[in-house]
């Protein structure tokens, strides 16, 4: 002990928890500190902790019987600094010492093992956050702020107990590797724990000197970080354990904190981006922590299984550390998933760091007698046009489009570089797909020979070869390549190989330093992988092009558009093609999406797409004009009306066509008073929205409506005012209301709601309340609106209007959404009669509605309805489904209820079945959760609790399958 007044774990080896009963610890505390209570043991590697809980369930604290190993001063070393972080960040909760009557309960105690520190520490409820499985982005930045900090707390503090050496101290890491990992006892994984943390260290070598040195904790790990859950969400705010606090490496306790969840489910290196964004905006972090950052993390890890393997070798009935042996592995597998120069160098990218320099100019002449403009550039990505039609899902699309180019005349064809290729997407993928292409590909014409671009040496791989030069290494890999065998020094513009006609190869150039590169890597990698290569273009002659437009979208979007005009989603993907039931970024990652009832039939439907740009090629104008694709939409729209709607008004928005319904019947009626039922939306012009009663959409909305807006008890059969049973009591009490308003001298012009409550999550209306209600208002001269705009139009299954379900037929139909696939086009469908009294207002014109264009797109739709059998589909696949949430349900009590029918279901998430209180944070988290891993599904009612599903009618049982053991997985894991 030359060096180190407190512990020198390399000079002691090994510290064996010291073995201490319960018995002993509930001796312990009455004879030192006169507590009468209990003790749970708590397990610890190095020490034993055990829970100290009064007869009346009151918790005194934590009983700590340090490892006699430690002196007297590092155990105060670490009060100190608990009591440090407590006056410096009050908002972080942290087991200081407990005091009774002004007293510290400290004392020494005799151990088998020798006297050790015993003390009370402060118990932190909320449990740590090594129980709560899968960590949110927003909780994984909450760690990298506790981190950030309590370092930042601690940047002053000195004591002389800090004098020690810990083989958790990465600074000592190396030798502590070299002490430990015989202990790992299967040799294969002992020599990738020797070689992953002997070229980690490598790396921390160069900046090791630089890195800036305080007293810390270091082990802000998640074992030792207790949460705050509220409404579902966990928020790490609590630290406990300073029995590793010593004087390192500062970054040391990011290291140790990120490193510590690697082994959660669901997440991966890249998911602990946001600790360090939030950890460095607490704590800068330097260009050379940043550069150690990722090592230290693996040498960590590795550290950690060699610690586990020797613990469990020590003491074979420590079960805690049995258990966490398992989770160490995982640790290690994770931290070594991806290079470190990779992570290292994604960090960077992510924290707005500049790379270290790189060389660039690149010469031009690999293929020899090819120019550029002979080459053509094979555009893959998202706005592509070769990427239409779903041609991405297509298996070998990449060949055929290269072939299709070879034989339209190219001598050449090329893949674009950093390009996230659609072809390598993958629809119903919960881990993003490797998409983005770290080289390009190439296919010739004719046999070409491959010339060196620079002398260097040339070695033979597998698939290929690679050209060795100053800066850069080329590697050229594929089947059809001939003449490269062997290991060679080559001049500049000497032979490589010769590519056969047709033949594909990859090219890729990375600096000459970095691991091996992927032909394709995850776009959430991307950075970090591109950063370790160049763009080979240049060496066929063509200019690089690296694609920059997603970098502000939704700042300009900020900036531009009118907030109150939200988005989905805090950090929405960017949306850019669809196809069928699925929906692709920017990076070629492929969404299911349950949401979108507008694209009825799919997205990118060929036919609507024809038929528009069929129409908008010859003729789209205002519908004043005489064409027959207006008089058709109409004729069919009133066909599928029962008597007496026979006649159609063309609009372009369900807004529209809600405001024009209301109007039709206001006029009809010569009234005033129009009834809307609670918690529903129908539009937002001043009439459409003037009977929206959803607090969702407008907190202020019961308070706000005109005193001619009569609001109907929401008649919601699972939490309204009446359930189940009760719900019949909704109509009765709402015929007294309209019969009320008539004696009263205010009958009501009309009623207006959808026909199955859509805008409540997909709720059916109780039995007969339509009948009823359509009647009374009826009687007393009004007349009766159906708002099929999200319901209608075949999305139930077994009905094609919602108000079939309920058995009535109604005055007015409003419509729209599906009706255009998305295209903007909405209808009002009435009697004859009734439009006809629309005269006593002037005429009706809206210029683009029923414009050619729309009409043809409504024509299409109804077609394509038909002809694909999508009601009967909604049908089918939304009862298989129904059937499965319904299963789920009985698994995960977090599931209230399901709702719905056909392909219009809402799954409602409460926190107590019986209260019904509504799991609205749970349901945003959880849609935030279902987007990482590939489903698009949004909250909806007026709680915001309810899983909206109306995906397009085209959805099939594999989709309707993923969506739900997706959503199994989200609450099993966690979110
Ligand atoms: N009615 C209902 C029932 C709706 O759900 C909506 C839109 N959510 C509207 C009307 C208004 O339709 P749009 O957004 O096309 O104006």
């Amino acid at each position: 002990m030359a060096d180190y007044e407190g512990i020198d774990f390399l000079a002691v080896g090994s510290l064996p928890a010291p073995r201490v009963t319960t018995a002993d610890a509930e001796r312990i505390a009455r004879d030192e500190f006169g507590l009468h209570v209990s003790a749970l043991s708590l397990g610890s590697q190095q020490d034993a902790n055990f829970l100290l809980t009064e007869t009346d369930g009151t918790v005194v604290g934590v009983l700590r019987i340090a490892n006699p190993a430690f002196t007297h001063a590092e155990i105060d070393a670490q009060d100190a600094a608990a009591e440090r972080i407590a006056e410096r960040e009050p908002d972080i909760r942290v087991a200081t010492l407990v005091h009774r009557d002004g007293v510290p309960l400290a004392a020494t105690v005799e151990t088998p093992d020798g006297p050790a520190r015993a003390r009370v520490l402060r118990f932190l409820e909320g449990g740590t956050l090594s129980t709560k499985g899968y960590l949110s982005p927003s909780t994984m930045a909450s760690l990298g702020d506790l981190a950030g900090r309590s370092s930042r707390a601690l940047v002053d503090f000195d004591h002389p107990g800090l004098n020690r050496r810990l083989q958790w101290d990465l600074q000592h890491s190396n030798e502590v590797v070299a002490h430990l990992i015989g202990h790992v006892s299967d040799p294969g994984r002992r020599e990738r724990v020797a070689e992953a943390a002997a070229s980690a260290w490598l790396a921390v070598l160069p900046v090791a000197g630089r890195l800036p040195r305080q007293a810390m904790h270091h082990d802000v790990a998640d074992t030792n970080v207790t949460c705050r859950t509220a409404n579902g969400i966990v928020t790490p705010d609590g630290i406990l354990d300073f029995g590793d606090l010593t004087h390192s490496w500062a970054v040391g306790d990011l290291v140790v904190a990120i490193a510590s969840v690697l082994h959660h489910p669901g997440l991966e290196p890249a998911s602990v981006l946001p600790a360090v964004l939030a950890f460095h905006a607490v704590r800068p972090l330097s260009s050379d922590e940043v550069a150690a950052l990722w090592p230290l993390v693996v040498v960590r890890a590795a550290v950690c299984v060699m610690s586990s393997e020797q613990q469990v070798t020590l003491d074979v009935n420590n079960h805690y550390a049995l258990e966490a042996m398992a989770e160490e592995w995982a640790m290690f597998e994770a931290a070594t998933e991806v290079p470190t120069a990779v992570m290292t160098a994604l960090i960077r990218e992510r924290l707005g760091l500049a790379g270290p320099a790189r060389a660039e100019a690149l010469e031009e002449g690999l293929l020899r007698g090819l120019v550029a403009s002979e080459i053509e550039v094979l555009d893959l990505g998202w706005d592509s046009e070769l990427m239409d039609r779903g041609s991405w899902l297509e298996p070998h699309a990449e060949e055929s489009l290269a072939a299709a180019a070879l034989a339209s005349g190219a001598a050449a064809v090329v893949t674009r570089f950093a390009q996230p290729l659609l072809t390598a997407s993958r629809a119903m993928a919960t881990a993003s797909p490797a998409t983005v292409s770290t080289g390009v590909d190439l296919w010739v014409g004719e046999p070409t020979h491959l010339v060196a671009p620079w002398p260097g040496d040339v070695v033979s791989l597998d698939d290929g070869f690679e050209l060795r030069g100053v800066d850069f290494t080329l590697a050229v890999t594929g089947a059809s390549l001939a003449g490269h065998a062997g290991t060679r020094q080559i001049n500049r513009g000497d032979d490589l190989a010769t590519m056969s006609a047709g033949a594909r190869v990859h090219l890729s150039l990375r600096m000459v330093d970095a691991p091996r590169v992927p032909a394709l890597v995850r776009p959430e990698y991307a950075p970090g992988w591109l950063a370790l290569v160049a763009d080979p273009s240049p060496l066929l002659g063509l200019s690089t092009s690296h694609d920059t437009r997603n970098d502000d979208l939704l700042h300009r979007r900020d900036h531009s558009v009118a907030s109150v005009q939200e988005h989905y989603y805090d950090s929405p993907p960017r949306i850019e093609r669809g196809w069928r039931h699925h929906l692709l970024d920017t990076e070629a990652r492929a969404y299911l999406d349950m949401v979108n009832n507008v694209a009825v039939l799919g997205h990118a439907h060929p036919s609507v797409a024809d038929a528009a740009g069929r129409q908008l090629n010859r003729l789209n104008t205002n519908s004043r004009f005489n064409y027959g694709a207006l008089v058709e939409l109409a004729e069919r729209l009133a066909a599928l009306a029962p008597d007496p709607l026979d006649t159609v008004f063309l609009v372009n928005s369900g807004s529209e066509a809600a405001d024009l319904a209301l109007r039709l019947t206001l006029a009809a009626t010569g009234r005033h008073d129009v009834l809307a039922v609670g918690e529903a939306y129908h539009g937002w012009t001043y009439l459409s929205d003037a009977v929206s009663t959803s607090t969702a959409d407008n907190p202020d909305a019961l308070s706000t409506r005109p005193e001619w807006v009569h609001v109907l008890d929401s008649p919601n059969s699972y939490r309204g005012t009446y359930r189940g049973a009760e719900s019949w009591r909704y109509a009765h009490d709402a015929v007294q209301m309209i019969d009320a308003l008539a004696a009263g001298g205010t009958p009501p012009a009309t009623l207006i709601a959808e026909a199955f409550y859509g805008n409540a999550g997909g709720v059916a209306l109780p039995d007969g309340y339509l009948s009823a209600v359509y009647s009374a208002v009826r009687r007393h001269g009004g007349l009766v609106i159906a708002d099929e705009v999200q319901v209608g139009y075949g999305r139930l299954g077994r009905w094609f209007w919602g108000f079939e379900q309920q058995g009535v037929v109604p005055d007015v139909i409003a419509v729209a959404k599906a009706m255009g696939n998305g295209h903007p086009l909405g209808a009002v469908i009435t009697s004859r009669d009734v439009a006809e009294r629309y005269r006593t207002q002037g005429y009706f014109f809206s210029s683009t509605g029923g414009s050619p264009a729309s009409s043809v797109v409504g024509l299409a739709v109804l077609d394509a309805l038909r002809d694909e059998g999508l009601q009967a589909n909604a049908a089918g696949v939304g009862e298989h489904l129904r059937r499965r949430l319904l299963a789920l349900a009985e698994r995960h009590p977090l599931i209230g209820a399901v709702h719905g029918e056909g392909l219009y279901l809402g799954v409602e998430l409460v926190r107590d079945r019986v209260t019904l209180e509504p799991a609205t944070e749970e349901t945003y988290a959880i849609c935030d959760r279902m987007l990482e891993l590939g489903v698009v599904v949004q909250p909806t009612s007026d709680r915001m609790c309810v899983l909206k599903i109306k995906p397009p009618l085209c959805l099939d049982e594999a989709a309707a399958d993923f969506f739900v053991d997706t959503l199994d997985r989200v609450l099993s894991e966690g979110w």
